[in-house]
């Protein structure tokens, strides 16, 4: 069967393939300051005051042993480059000095959201080193702990497991990498998250998308995480029957996932599809046959661009003959994707090549080589009619490190999907990123001594914990609270002020819901910046109109008052406007209406309303008005 394009599988369908994804969930949280040291958590520019260089260089991990990641990283040769600033960092982020004490906020708000998980929480807090050499941690690892284990979600009419909650620090904001440099800003690095995982139990690509979203808004509910861009980052491992787990590393938005997942399942698929034709030619890990050569003489002559630009740069070219593989570097992987970009990616990572494109092949000869030099390439490295011949390019060593990254990817294809990382793409496919970490990857950090957590504590905390969203948001629809405001205000730190408002100031669901999110919204919209309103501001606005000392109509003219920087207060309120002075205002517009030239006489009456509350918009209920001039114009007809 040729695998299905994206929204036409059915759930049975992607059950036959053995569809099955789990989430892994990083979610920055609310503290002030980073996890081990006490620099400003949140505080991001682009500034810089000083940068320093690193060469990464791979150790032997204290278990004796080089993992595929360090091998792979040791092959780039990178260059690291930090920008530093000397606001957001201090010489601990810089390995330069040891952890401070962890961090007491950040380590009660995981407990939280782990109780909030149904976890079983860990007694006493070991911190544990996790090796990282891609750079994006100077110390070339991570502290991180694990707080709980062992939770669940509900989901539809069954569970989701939660394997575990750990709380970690935060890596470096890549800037760039090109070629042999990769710049990374330091002023995310050590700031404090969570990160969930759960069961590999969601059966459909939609389902993972439905099982972060619940995630999300339930870390959301403690309003205790970050919020924005960056501030939760999906890692969603997916695998299918015959398959290899693969983790996509980083989807910045949760609409995105089922596509990914879907393309990795078809990656997968055609992958191990792609296997069989090669053992059905015979091809296998032992019998795989290859050459490489230097072909850069070849091709002194060549009209074909990147090729010809890079030789007159000092640059070589490798050719790598595979015997056998005529027509399978055009072998479908993803949608419009094909086994050419497998190898590509690889010689792109490891090889530095970054350039594209970075390598040419027979498969797909069309306007790349001419093919008199095709013709001479095979011949020089032997290629016949079943034979698929590749060319890659580049200074230094990386044509020799990129044509061998070639024939490791096409070895790799007869035994079935390379264990790695890989990056979501923004058409929704997914690319290279790196070899999977080995399983040594975690080691006891010994600068810190364990830390216990009492049970008392954990119950302190249990009492802060909110009410699952879900229900609150079922209470919501039953009280009719309008449905584009059911989810931000269930997860908005006003939560608690509504059900108060509405429970015991008996004010009106729709009334304090508007209040408490579209208004904001629209203060936002107006002054085209974000203001923050406090609950405690929300509260006494609210009061204040149960006390009937503010009118609806005086609740936007408020917010932009407390946005202006000014403090709610009653003592500044324009006063209520009783019935006879609203019945003299009603009198008085009428006669400024009655001089007025109207373009259209008929709209008399709907003018004077708006004129009227205008002037007491502020100071009474509309209905009230309405109720008035209705009253004053039946009297004043004949
Ligand atoms: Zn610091």
């Amino acid at each position: 069967m040729t695998f299905k394009p994206f929204g036409e599988m059915t759930a049975n369908e992607y059950a036959a393939i053995g569809f099955k994804s789990g989430l892994e969930i990083h979610q920055q949280i609310l503290t002030s300051k980073k996890l081990f040291c006490r620099c400003p958590a949140g505080l991001y520019s682009n500034a810089f005051n000083a940068e320093i260089l690193r060469h990464m260089r791979p150790t032997l991990s204290e278990l004796g042993e080089y993992d595929g990641t360090a091998l792979m990283e040791f092959k780039t040769k990178k260059e690291i480059i930090y920008q530093i600033h000397h606001a957001t960092v201090c010489t601990y982020e810089m390995d330069e000095t040891p952890p401070f004490e962890l961090n007491d906020e950040a380590l009660d708000i995981a407990i939280k959201i782990g109780l909030l998980y149904g976890c079983t929480m860990v007694d006493e807090i070991h911190i544990a080193r996790k090796q990282y050499l891609d750079g994006s941690i100077p110390t070339g690892f991570q502290r991180t702990t694990i707080v709980g284990v062992d939770g669940s979600l509900p989901y539809r009419n069954r569970h989701i497991g939660v394997v575990q909650l750990g709380l970690e620090e935060d890596a470096c904001r890549e800037v760039s990498d090109v070629g042999h440099r990769r710049t990374y800003l330091t002023d995310r690095l050590g700031m404090p998250l969570v990160e969930t995982v759960t069961a590999p139990e969601m059966r459909t690509p939609h389902e993972v998308a439905e099982v972060a979203e619940i995630l999300r808004k339930l870390v959301r509910s403690t309003g205790n995480v970050r919020t924005g861009p960056g501030a939760a980052r999906q890692d969603v491992n997916v695998s299918v029957a015959g398959g290899t787990r693969i983790e996509i590393k980083g989807v910045p938005r949760i609409p995105d996932i089922p596509r990914l997942t879907h393309q990795e399942a078809m990656r997968q698929y055609n992958l191990l599809k792609l296997r069989e034709e090669l053992h059905l030619r015979g091809i296998t890990q032992d019998t795989l046959e290859s050459k490489t050569e230097d072909v850069t003489r070849l091709l002194l002559k060549t009209r074909f661009q990147p090729i010809q630009t890079a030789i007159a740069q000092g640059h070589r070219a490798q050719c790598v003959l595979l015997r056998g593989f005529k027509g399978l570097l055009r072998w479908q992987t993803q949608t419009d994707t094909y086994f050419s970009r497998e190898i590509s990616d690889r010689v792109r990572v490891i090889a530095c090549l970054t350039t594209l494109p970075n390598i040419v092949h027979s498969d797909s000869p069309s306007e790349t080589l001419a093919s008199a030099e095709w013709q001479i390439l095979k011949r020089s490295v032997g290629a016949s009619g079943g034979d698929t011949i590749v060319i890659v390019w580049g200074p230094g060593q990386d044509d020799k490190t990129g044509a061998a990254e070639v024939l490791i990817r096409a070895r790799e294809a007869t035994i079935g999907i390379p264990s790695e990382t890989r990056q979501a793409l923004r058409d929704g496919t997914n690319g290279f990123e790196r070899i999977l970490p080995g399983p040594n990857r975690m080691y006891p950090d010994t600068d810190l001594p364990p830390r216990a957590i009492s049970e008392g504590h954990r119950s302190q905390i249990k009492a802060t914990l909110p009410r699952p969203y879900w229900e609150i948001e079922t209470w919501y629809h039953e009280i009719g609270v309008p449905a584009d405001v059911v989810t931000p205000l269930a997860l908005s730190p006003f939560a608690g002020l509504f059900e108060t408002a509405v429970k015991e100031w008996h004010i009106s669901p729709t009334l304090a819901a508007v209040l408490l999110i579209q208004l904001p919204k629209r203060v936002h919209k107006n002054l085209r910046r974000n203001i923050h309103f406090s609950v405690e501001t929300m509260k006494d606005i609210l009061l204040a109109h149960k006390d009937g000392i503010l009118p609806r109509g005086g609740f936007f003219p408020a917010l932009l008052d407390v946005a202006a920087g000014n403090a709610f207060s009653r003592e500044s309120l324009p006063g209520r406007c009783s019935i006879d002075e609203l019945g003299a205002i009603i009198t008085q517009t009428a006669i400024e209406v009655s001089t007025m030239a109207l373009h259209n006489p008929v709209q008399a009456a709907t003018v004077h309303m708006g004129a009227v509350m205008n002037k007491v918009r502020r100071r009474i209920e509309g209905s009230i008005v309405a109720q008035a001039m209705n009253y004053t114009s039946r009297e004043a007809q004949p």
